[in-house]
């Protein structure tokens, strides 16, 4: 008989489920109950049943699990930013470290070891962003908080417990700004209002802040006098500015971005490589957290200096370049072009040797992954960094296809890492090892680092000379690959072309930015050139992809 919403039970909590919530068992279906504990023996009410699983609340906890704690946050059970304040730090890591583990036997039906798990280095406080709502109280005051769950209703609050207590102070200060110049919050309802979100960084080492406000327009009544009391209250403050957001939409920020003080971004670093985040860079919210995390994934990428590395989905690029210093050439690829001009000037600011041995391409992960697959490159060490949906299969393909010694796969989700593992496992490589690191306490995300490597039946890989540049990764949607172009000209004219002489034609038709950067120079004199007849059987395929 299945569970009828508002049916009252009694329920075991078991384990936690990748959110947070606690699960239990009633009659073989499991049954997600958010604020509950491991060791729970509850009462609950079934608010939705969906056959095989079933969500409910607390009605009464019968008996408290032993690792339930005080919660010391007055609104931790309306906001649900921390779904786990009410659970000791011990045994959240424990349940993080099940949850990992049950991701790989149970999705993966992978054996493999698993880790203990690396807590976070700081278990409250330890975020380095924060973007408030803005909007009014119950007594019609402005105020600053967070969306209570699965709803846009403000939570008003003054001083949570994953920021820094800088930030909650500036937040709080800016709102009383914002009240005392009579300026109004923005009405998601009707559109109207002005300041939408408070959104403030920290760079965790330098102390650099930056205060931006989300605005449906860019020019803010008093910007001057604000400035001012802001910056000589806090005297952190490096960068103050706008971000124009005028849609109708739950995305918090713009494109657009105004600069009110400072120089429109902030500074830090992370495991050593310099960063400079504006309001729109993506950035590891845990910054000591994220600098375990990426010690880890280098320590199982283990580079050489002989190694070529590739690094997907690397955001500002801060795990590949962490390990530039210590091989051959870094090549890195993500879908943001902002991200990707953050990551090719933190090279930049790295040095010569760094900025010369690194490149990085916009495009996405799978159409990057496969081209660069047909063109032969051959990375030793692959790192993939995907969102929580995991890789796609065209990214799993080329990645095999590559071949690389040692693939290291960092995941916000264990349950979609457990199933790209095991799709890898099948194809020839071997889970090594399984690394659960704590990056967000007092939540239920965990993330994992894990190590795979070339089974040992697969043939030695033979490095070929590779030109990045024939890859032509700018026109990743447009281009063709150069074995289509070679067969276009087979079809078309019977004439057989190689990729030297395609990268020859490219170059003069000027697609390719620069040369081969993987050959020595002293080769390019004795490189043959392509015939008269070949050049123009060339040129017409480049017309014909559209590539010309
Ligand atoms: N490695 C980086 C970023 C990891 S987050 C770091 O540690 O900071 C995942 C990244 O994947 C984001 O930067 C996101 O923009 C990027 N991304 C998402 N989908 C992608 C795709 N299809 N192809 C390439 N990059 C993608």
């Amino acid at each position: 008989m299945p569970l009828q919403k508002n049916q009252i039970i009694t329920l075991s909590i078991e384990r936690l489920s990748g959110d947070g919530s606690g699960v239990g068992h009633w009659e073989g279906e499991a049954v997600f109950v958010p604020g509950t504990a491991p060791g729970d023996v509850i009462r609950a009410r079934i608010v939705k049943d969906c056959k095989r699983y079933a969500f409910g609340i607390v009605e009464s906890i019968e008996t408290a699990s032993p690792d339930r704690i005080p919660v010391e946050c007055p609104v931790a059970g309306p906001c649900g930013g921390c779904s786990l304040r009410h659970l000791s730090y011990q045994a959240e890591l424990k349940a993080k470290e099940a949850s990992v583990a049950d991701a790989f036997r149970r999705i993966g039906g992978l054996d493999v070891p698993i880790q203990p798990i690396l807590p976070s280095p700081e278990v409250d406080r330890y975020r380095n962003k924060v973007q408030y709502p803005v909007g009014r109280d119950k007594n019609g005051h402005l105020c600053i908080g967070f969306y209570a769950g699965r709803s846009h209703r403000i939570v008003p609050c003054e001083d949570c417990k994953l920021q820094p207590s800088v930030l909650n102070e500036i937040g709080r200060t800016l709102c009383s700004l914002l009240e005392q110049y009579g300026i109004q919050p923005y009405d998601e309802e009707t559109g109207k209002g002005l300041v939408r979100h408070i959104f403030l960084r920290r760079g965790t080492h330098s102390g650099q802040i930056m205060v931006c406000l989300v605005c449906t327009r860019p020019k803010l009544p008093h910007a001057d006098e604000m400035v001012e009391r802001l910056c000589s209250q806090f005297a952190d403050i490096a960068t103050i500015l706008i971000n124009v957001n005028r849609e109708k939409t739950n995305v918090i920020l713009g494109l657009e971005n105004h600069v009110l003080y400072g120089p429109g971004y902030i500074e830090d670093t992370l495991c050593q490589v310099p960063v400079q985040l504006g309001p729109l860079s993506f950035y590891q919210v845990n910054t000591p957290g994220a600098e375990q995390l990426y010690a880890v994934a280098a320590a199982y990428a283990s580079p050489t200096p002989e190694d070529l590395l590739l690094d997907l989905y690397c955001g500002m690029g801060t795990i590949g370049l962490s390990m530039a210093g210590r091989c051959r050439e870094l090549i890195g690829v993500e879908i943001i072009p902002e991200a990707i001009e953050s990551a090719k000037t933190n090279a930049a600011r790295m040095g010569a040797a760094i900025a010369a041995k690194s490149r990085f391409f916009c495009g996405d992960a799978g159409e990057a992954a496969s081209r660069l697959a047909a063109e032969g490159l051959a990375p030793d060490i692959i790192v993939v960094d995907p969102p929580r949906k995991g890789c796609d299969q065209a990214t799993l393909s080329a990645i095999v296809q590559m071949s690389p010694r040692r693939l290291v796969y960092v995941s916000c989700n264990p349950a979609t890492a457990a199933r790209d593992a095991a799709i890898l496992a099948e194809s020839g490589y071997q889970v090594e090892k399984v690394q659960p690191v704590d990056m967000f306490p007092r939540t239920g995300h965990v993330e994992a680092v894990i190590q795979l490597s070339k089974g040992e039946f697969t043939l030695k890989k033979v490095r070929i000379p590779f030109s990045l540049e024939g890859v032509d990764l700018s026109k990743l949607k447009k281009g063709a690959t150069y074995q289509e172009i070679k067969d276009y000209v087979k079809e078309q004219t019977g004439l057989n072309v190689t990729p030297l002489y395609i990268a020859q034609v490219k170059q003069k038709c000027g697609i390719i930015e620069r040369e081969c950067y993987n050959k020595p120079k002293s080769e390019n004199s004795k490189q043959p050139q392509c015939p008269p007849e070949k050049e123009k059987a060339i040129r017409d395929a480049l017309k014909h992809f559209h590539m010309i």
